[in-house]
């Protein structure tokens, strides 16, 4: 009790800080007319740079739901990209308003942050190249395990007590699996989709029971319900229309067609 009444009085003086810094969230809370979302722009079928986007340079599934959310809101979406780990820091600053990344909404990062209702539900998965005897997570004990960094996929491999090494970008840790430097690599599953089909010689595989499945979520300032409940109404209309259904088949589609 004593633990939590401490943290959410730290985070008002955080809070309140960003405030005298940054003139106070921005032109959201002003109802001005840009919705500044961060992401890492690393991960496809979600967010990946490209000639012509959804948001200026910037596609993929979270892209298309933050255009939309601004402009259910009569606002304008955009969006500054930087590494996954940076994400949740420039959110506490006020840099941003909300974090779009495929990002997991995990109890660690609620304490930090409030998370919007869940738009899509994903798993870690394996990605190993074809002639590999991996067949389960436990397979994994004596092999070379490769992660990216922050991402849920490291807290997984990191609890189940196994040594890895971490890269900046899933690009970087796939690479070393198909030149033979790593024997598996744990990372979200329509990720490794993607890379899959991008590789010749990868496949994925499955472990349910070692890894559960995790919810994307949208996160905001902690205490910011005002956009929160905007996020919210905007998310769960596009999930009862149907919307969020057809832009995963869309991007999961275009991605892998290559
Ligand atoms: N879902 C994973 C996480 O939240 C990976 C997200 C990402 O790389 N954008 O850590």
């Amino acid at each position: 009790m004593k633990k939590t009444k401490k943290l959410l009085v730290m985070a008002a003086a955080m809070a309140l800080a960003a405030c005298t810094l940054t003139a106070c969230g921005g032109a959201s809370s002003k109802g001005g007319d840009t919705l500044t979302f961060g992401t890492n722009a690393e991960f496809p079928p979600f967010e990946y740079v490209t000639s012509s986007g959804a948001i200026g340079e910037f596609d993929g599934i979270d892209m298309a739901i933050a255009k939309q959310i601004a402009e259910d809101n009569g606002q304008t979406a955009a969006i500054e990209n930087m590494e996954f780990d940076s994400l949740l820091v420039a959110l506490q600053n006020g840099q941003i308003d909300a974090v779009i990344a495929g990002m997991t909404a995990t109890d660690e990062r609620r304490e930090t942050v409030d998370f919007s209702t869940p738009y899509y539900t994903a798993t870690q998965v394996m990605i190993v190249k074809e002639d590999s005897d991996i067949a389960t997570a436990a397979d994994m004990a004596d092999k070379k395990i490769c992660v990216v960094q922050g991402y849920t996929g490291e807290v997984c491999v990191q609890d189940m007590g196994y040594s890895y090494e971490a890269f900046k970008k899933g690009t970087e840790a796939v690479m070393e699996l198909t030149n033979g430097k790593c024997d598996v690599v744990v990372i979200d599953s329509a990720t490794a989709q993607k890379y899959v089909g991008d590789n010749e010689g990868l496949k994925i595989v499955e472990d349910p029971s070692a890894f559960e499945s995790e919810e994307y979520a949208i996160a905001v300032q902690k205490g910011n319900t005002e956009l929160l409940d905007k996020i919210n109404k905007s998310i769960d209309k596009m999930l009862a229309d149907g919307t969020i259904n057809e832009l995963a088949v869309k991007y999961t589609e275009e991605t892998t067609a290559e």
